[in-house]
């Protein structure tokens, strides 16, 4: 097993007190029992939580109240404080900005769409990456997130559907990115424990399918590596932004670490083992990123590392508040992505909801 550098190790500073869903099925019996509760307390919380999506001792009315409230005191503390929505695109796109009990502030974007609803998850408060384009890297990274701060972002994106809290009525959370910020890979094992906790079926988990999971990375590739050997389904999706080293070593300063052959092949591996296509997310800066001979790279080296197995999202950039980066005119985006599917490279633009309320990765926050 490959150990990742130390640049990445979790800072644990600032995390939250431990949660039923930090916990293992497993786990979660241990802790009940500590607690000198009857092991199957914990599926009834479990229950409660993932099947229910509710985290109200009120409602928990098969549990005695004295245990009820030893059990949720102990095992779901509260984790966020809701500060602010805002809503656009008719309502159907919804930002959410949360406080954590550290004063630390994270978002999620909820965004529905006809036949599905999508989730953008944050995995870290700010981010250590520095892309230079991106608000979130323009702060830095503050912390990881617990395993339980992301599923909770997941849970109350699941209530707001059931609840019908966005136009449409009441519906179904399918599909979680996580696209907001950080980077999901530098807070490996968090992350993964997480996906786990969404994706198992209830009592044990939220029952989001993995096939609809995305998680993203700028490219840490031994952590690519390494959960290459988990044995998910989720979808990956690489953050390249550019083919070529020389100028991705500014826009995605990891990029001086791994380079974006060694970074292609460790996602080449990620698809053959899961048989899933990855993402390569290309976010599109005028007169930077955007040249036609780029895109002819981008689709030959795609073609040469990946074959089928890749799908570029062309992302108009959302440029930050006083930022020199703008995005690309509609043309040169429509030329970039006819000479990338020259290349027998499948491509699309990716739509840009949330334009209006900032929802590029950590701008609300970063506002805040
Ligand atoms: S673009 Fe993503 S990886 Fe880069 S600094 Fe922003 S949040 Fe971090």
């Amino acid at each position: 097993m490959t150990s990742l550098p130390l640049v990445f190790d979790a800072p644990k500073r600032g995390l939250p007190p431990r949660h039923l869903a930090d916990l293992s099925a497993e786990q979660r019996r241990d802790a009940v029992a500590e607690l000198g509760e009857k092991p199957f307390r914990a599926n009834q919380l479990s229950n409660h939580y993932f099947g229910r999506l509710t985290a109200d001792p009120a409602t928990m009315t098969d549990i005695p109240a004295a245990s009820r409230d030893r059990l949720t005191s102990e095992l779901m503390p509260p984790l966020f404080t809701e500060l602010r929505r805002v809503s656009c695109d008719e309502g159907t796109t919804r930002k959410t900005l949360l406080r954590a009990h550290d004063g630390t502030l994270i978002e999620s974007v909820l965004m529905r769409y006809p036949d599905r609803a999508t989730l953008c998850i944050s995995s870290q408060a700010g981010c250590g990456m520095a892309c230079p384009f991106c608000a979130t890297g323009q702060g830095g990274l503050q912390r990881n997130l617990s395993t339980a701060e992301i599923v909770e972002q997941v849970r109350l994106g699941a209530v707001a559907m059931r609840d019908g809290e966005l136009p449409g009525g009441p519906g179904r959370l399918s599909n979680i990115v996580f696209m907001g910020m950080g980077e999901p890979l530098a807070n490996y094992r968090r992350v993964i424990d997480a996906v786990h906790r969404i994706c198992d079926p209830a009592p044990n988990g939220l029952g989001i399918s993995q096939r609809s999971v995305t998680v993203s990375t700028v490219g840490l590739v031994p952590a690519i590596r390494k959960m290459t050997e988990e044995k998910l389904s989720v979808r990956l999706a690489v953050s390249l932004h550019t083919p070529d080293d020389e100028l991705r070593d500014t826009l995605v300063p990891v990029n001086t670490r791994w380079k974006v052959a060694e970074v292609l092949e460790s996602a080449r591996g990620y698809a053959d083992r899961t048989g899933r296509r990855v993402s390569i997310e290309y976010a599109l800066i005028k007169e930077i990123n955007d040249h036609g001979w780029r895109a002819d790279l981008l689709g030959s080296l795609l073609r040469r590392h990946l074959g089928q197995l890749a799908h570029v999202n062309l992302i108009p950039l959302n440029p930050t508040p006083g930022s020199k980066w703008d995005a690309s005119p509609k043309p040169v985006e429509r030329e970039f992505a006819r000479r990338v599917e020259a290349q027998g490279v499948t491509c699309t633009v990716r739509d840009t909801r949330g334009q209006e309320i900032a929802a590029a990765c950590g701008q609300l926050a970063a506002e805040g």
